[in-house]
Formats: structure tokens, sequence, C-alpha cells
């Protein structure tokens, strides 16, 4: 099975990402139910992983906090820009957040993440997108934001895919103490 990790946005952040999801040629949008910000990506394991890595997140102590989003960017550049994401504001809790998940999925077993942590919330996954296309629409919405909000709880997703479309399905939730 294919596992992430990520901070669940409420219902009424991910509309708000739903009025950004148009205006973009060649672009595939994520679906407003699967928005999220990922914290670990986990990638294939079995099911004996998927319940370790499940143990060592119940393990994880944190305090709620507040987030926001603000602006707009992209992964990739020129003709190779990749993907299209709403920024977070504030990410400082997060990076704690992320630092003690990814402790804790080492501790049970998994391989440490080298790369940088970015956090975003990805809108669309593109090919072949015109770059002035791009730009039009960054300078459209780069005054997009969203007032902060309270993180409760991180989720252990686990992604699916059927014809295609891709669902992520919530295996586990983690509170984040209030
Ligand atoms: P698709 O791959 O079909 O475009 P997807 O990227 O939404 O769909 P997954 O590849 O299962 O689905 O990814 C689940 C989540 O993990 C997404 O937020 C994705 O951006 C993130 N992710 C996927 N691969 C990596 C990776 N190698 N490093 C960091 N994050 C990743
Ligand atoms: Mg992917």
């Amino acid at each position: 099975m294919r596992l992430f990790v990520a901070a669940p946005l409420p219902l009424d952040v991910r509309e708000r990402l739903a009025g950004l999801c148009a205006g973009l040629p060649r672009a595939r949008w994520v679906e407003p139910h699967n928005m999220h910000i990922t914290l670990r990506f986990i990638g294939e394991v079995d099911g004996d992983a998927a319940e370790d890595a499940d143990a060592a997140l119940a393990q994880v102590r944190h305090q709620a906090f507040d987030l926001g989003l603000a602006g707009i960017g992209h992964f990739g550049s020129g003709r190779r820009v990749r993907s299209v994401w709403a920024g977070v504001e504030g990410a400082e809790e997060l990076v704690h957040l992320r630092q003690k998940v990814e402790s804790a999925l080492v501790r049970a077993g998994h391989d440490p993440e080298h790369r940088k942590f970015h956090p975003h919330v990805t809108l669309a996954r593109l090919k072949s997108t015109p770059a002035a296309r791009l730009g039009d629409y960054a300078a459209a919405h780069n005054g997009f934001a969203v007032a902060p909000f309270r993180l409760e709880r991180f989720t252990l997703f686990q992604s699916r895919r059927g014809n295609e479309r891709v669902h992520y399905e919530a295996l586990a939730e983690y509170p984040l103490a209030g």
C-alpha cells in the first residue's frame, strides 16, 4: 500500500482553494476532498510496515497550532513546471511537527527523508502549460490568502488509484493536544 502523512485541511479552506482551480490549460486539478499538506511521503509498504508506522505516529506528541495559507508557487521551471501550489504561512510549528513525524518513522525503520521540506498544498499537476499562462495565473491569484485555522490532528493516508483518479483514504488520525 502507498502511504503518506499529511495535515488535513478544513472544508472551508478546501472550498477557498477550489476557487483557484481554473484558468490553466493542460492542468490536472486536485479535487477539493483530496487537498492536504504532505508532512511525509512514506511510499509503498506492506501491511506490517504500515502497522509499525501507525504505532510510531501514535507516539508523536505535539500541541495543536494555527496555520494559514498565502500565495501561489510552483515546482519546476520553464517548460517543466510540474505543479502549482498554495503556500503555507507561519509554518514553524508545522516544521516541528514534521520533525517529530520524521523521527518517529525513522525509529520505526523507515529511511530518513533527505529532501528539504517545502510545506504546500498542491493545486494542480501540469504538463507543458505555456509559461505565459502560468505567469498570468500566478499574477491573478498572488494575493491569495486564508486566515489562520487550527490544526488539531494529522493523518496517515493511503493513496489509491482507480481508473485515472487518485483517492486518499484516511487510515488513522492522530490528535494534537488542545
Ligand atoms: P499522482 O502521483 O497520480 O499524480 P498524487 O501525487 O496525488 O497522484 P501520490 O503520488 O500517491 O498521489 O502522492 C501522495 C502525496 O504524497 C501527494 O501529496 C504527493 O505530492 C506526495 N508525494 C508523492 N511522492 C512524493 C515524494 N517522492 N516526496 C514527497 N512527497 C511526495
Ligand atoms: Mg505523485
